[in-house]
Formats: structure tokens, C-alpha cells, sequence
């Protein structure tokens, strides 16, 4: 039948107009997955309404619940990384908020690396002040100090690798084990790898954190956060929380999302590629003291980085030397042409901000005297490094 010949319709115009079938998708195939839009989901009688209850399945209710586009997001999500389970959120800190909140109850207590990122140290004072949920920070070079801070309600034992800031890589497997002998669950912010160079259900983590506004966006203009599991349980308790609290994403943003994927693994490369060439070149500056990247043997946890890790982001931080003042970091950053003053990384551009690191961080930062000048983080987009080395080189120069 031709596409173009439509049968008359016994109904009137607005009644058709509702109900008019769609064309048929017979025939047509492609790779991009559509934007399928609904809130009200059909069902194909009252058996099936009532039968869908299956909260781990790919059941089809209600719009929040999910549908096909977001539901492939997370397919290839969990394909990425190695997992049974994902599911996507509005926000990767969302994300994080859903694994505490799944996991810890009034009197329970969970640990925090000292370098976790930000707004995470927020959520936990926000759950001991409003809920009674206690938590301990621990020393995310110094495994030992996970064991030493355990405590008999411990529920949750959170990581982040390397760290927001200042990069340094914990010793994962060291602190996965001291919590599964304590009979905690994990959790590891996995945003910096991006499921692909660091797979933590190769190492019993419980859960992965994924901020997809990164790199598996790519081009900076979505908001959106993963949490991935292989534990069954784990999973359940994530996503009955993420149903009650009545939480949904855009099937247009997934769609996004769905399309940086498919140029993830070309951008992460490229990107690390580009940063570790800028990251290089600005080893020999007069300004710098340190260049704090994973991939340096200096930077706090390398040997750890080496084992674990098949690749890198293209984020670090820039030590300056200890008799530069915050303002003349500023300075060097607000002289920066190419570079972005903004949070956030992942995208195609190249961003630059001056950041404030807690005074726990710096006893690994500092030179012999104990000295550590302000710190400059950089996150290298898809411009050509030779450009991004060179605008770098005339604000350092320009402040020297
Ligand atoms: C950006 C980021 C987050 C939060 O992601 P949002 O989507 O911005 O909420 C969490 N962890 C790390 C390491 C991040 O860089």
C-alpha cells in the first residue's frame, strides 16, 4: 500500500485526530533510537495493567517508570561498564544522594573520602542534620584509615577515583576488601573513568556512580547521572528509592546522551591523549611546582593508578609555586583565551578554575618546607593541544 494513500475514518475530527493510528514503523529501520515521549503507557488489557509489577524488569506502566529510550541508555550504560543493572537519574549527584539514601537509616554511618567530591560532603551533613545519619571522612591515600574509621554501623563505604581536585588514586581494592569483611556495601564515583578504564565489578564493588553529564554526553549540554550495580539486592534498594522519590529523566535528554555514546570511547582517548600532552608540557613552567595527574609517577597513588586503570580522563590539576598568591591564580586564569572559566568537564571545550582544596589534601602537595601554592584545575577539551599549551604558557608567563 502506498505510504501516501490514507483510508477514511468513520470518526470526527477531533476524535480522529486522537486516535488515528501512526504510520507503520514496518520496514524502516536505523541506528538512532527514537525519543519515545509518554506519560500514560497502554496497556493491552487488565490482565496486563495488572501484572506489571516487576520493579527490576523492563516492565512498561507509567511514563516516570521508564520507557524504550531510556531504558537502552541504561542497557548500553551497564554494557560499558560490565554491569547486570543500571538505571539513569537526573543528576550524577543525584545519583550518589540514591546509594546513601539506599543504603543508610537513622543511626547508620558511612564513610566519605577526604577528597570526595564536593556537594557528596554536603549530602552527608545534609543526612546527619535531617535524619540522624552519621559519617566519618577517611584518608583516601592511606587505606588503613578506612579500617581505623569503621564502626560497627557502618553501612556504606564510598570512593572516588583518583579524586575530585587533586587526583590522587586510593588503593580500591584494599578498601573494597576492609568493607566486605565488615559486611559494608561500596559505592565507587566512577565519573572520571567513565566505565571504561576502570570496571568496579571486577572488584566487588556494590555499586558505580556514573555522571553521564561528563563525557558520555560529551557535548555539554545535558544534565544526567547513572548508578550500575551487579548485586541484585543492592540494585532493589536503589531503585525502590529512585521510585518513590519519584524521580525521571527526559527521553529527549536520553536520546543525547544515546548519541555521545556513540563517540565516547573516540572522545575519552583523544581528550586524555590531548591533556596528557598539555599536562606535559607544563611540567617544565617556572610556576609550576606540581602537576597532579594519575599518569606521573608523582601523583599520590600511581603505583595503585598502574594496577587498576587501562586508561585515563583528561582532567588535572596545576600546583603552583608556593609564592604565588590566589590572586595571581586568578590572574593566570582570567588571562586564558581558549579555556572556559566554568565547572564541569567532558565537553568539547577546554575549562579552567581556580579551586579550594582542604587543608587535609595539601600534606601531599607540599614541597620540602611543608609549602603549598594555589591549585589550578584544568580539564582539556577537544581543542589541538599545541593551541591549549600555548594560551596556557602566556598566562602562567604573564603572572611569573
Ligand atoms: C560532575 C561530577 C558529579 C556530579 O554530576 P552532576 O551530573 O553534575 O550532578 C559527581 N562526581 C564527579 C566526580 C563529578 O565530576
Amino acid at each position: 500500500m502506498s505510504t501516501f494513500k490514507h483510508p477514511k475514518t468513520a470518526h470526527g475530527l477531533s476524535t480522529n485526530i486522537v486516535h488515528s493510528k501512526p504510520a507503520s514503523k514496518e520496514g524502516f529501520s536505523s541506528l538512532p533510537v527514537p525519543v519515545y515521549r509518554g506519560s500514560s503507557t497502554f496497556f493491552d488489557n487488565t490482565a496486563a495493567q495488572r501484572a506489571t509489577v516487576n520493579p527490576l524488569g523492563l516492565d512498561y506502566s507509567y511514563g516516570l517508570h521508564g520507557n524504550p529510550t531510556q531504558y537502552t541508555l541504561a542497557k548500553k550504560l551497564a554494557e560499558i561498564e560490565g554491569a547486570t543493572y543500571a538505571l539513569v537519574c537526573p543528576s550524577g549527584l543525584t545519583g550518589i544522594a540514591l546509594v546513601a539514601q539506599a543504603c543508610l537509616k537513622t543511626g547508620d554511618h558511612w564513610l566519605i573520602p577526604e577528597n570526595v567530591y564536593g556537594p557528596v560532603q554536603a549530602l552527608a551533613r545534609s543526612l546527619k542534620m535531617d535524619y540522624g545519619i552519621e559519617f566519618s571522612e577517611y584518608d583516601p591515600y592511606d587505606a588503613a584509615t578506612v579500617k581505623a574509621t569503621l564502626q560497627a554501623n557502618t553501612k556504606l563505604v564510598w570512593t572516588e577515583a583518583p579524586g575530585s581536585l587533586t587526583f590522587e588514586v586510593p588503593d580500591l581494592e584494599a578498601i573494597v576488601a576492609f568493607a566486605k569483611a565488615h559486611g559494608a556495601r561500596t559505592g565507587i564515583d566512577n565519573t572520571w573513568a567513565a566505565g571504561i578504564a576502570y570496571k568496579p565489578f571486577e572488584h566487588e564493588f556494590d555499586y558505580s556512580v556514573q555522571a553521564l553529564t561528563k563525557y558520555q554526553c560529551g557535548h555539554a549540554d545535558v544534565l544526567m547521572g547513572a548508578v550500575l550495580s551487579d548485586n541484585t539486592n543492592a540494585f532493589a534498594d536503589v531503585e525502590r528509592k529512585n521510585r518513590v522519590l519519584g524521580l525521571g529523566v527526559s527521553p529527549a535528554d536520553c536520546a543525547l546522551v544515546l548519541r555521545g555514546l556513540l563517540t565516547l570511547p573516540l572522545r575519552y582517548t583523544q581528550q586524555a591523549e590531548s591533556g596528557l600532552q598539555v599536562a606535559r608540557a607544563l611540567k617544565d613552567h617556572p610556576a609550576v611546582a606540581k602537576v597532579l595527574h594519575p599518569e606521573f609517577p608523582e601523583c599520590p597513588g600511581h603505583e595503585f593508578y598502574k594496577r587498576d586503570f587501562k586508561g585515563f580522563a583528561s582532567i588535572f590539576s596545576l600546583v603552583l609555586k608556593p609564592e604565588f598568591t590566589d590572586e595571581q591564580a586568578c590572574a593566570v586564569i582570567d588571562k586564558l583565551k581558549l579555556f572556559k572559566i566554568a565547572y564541569s568537564w567532558g565537553g568539547p571545550e577546554s575549562l579552567g578554575l581556580v579551586v579550594n582544596v582542604p587543608e587535609s589534601r595539601k600534606r601531599y602537595l607540599a614541597d620540602a618546607h611543608g609549602q603549598c601554592g594555589p591549585i589550578l584545575r584544568l580539564a582539556i577539551g577537544l581543542e589541538e593541544p599545541a593551541d591549549l599549551t600555548a594560551d596556557l604558557m602566556q598566562a602562567l608567563d604573564k603572572v611569573s
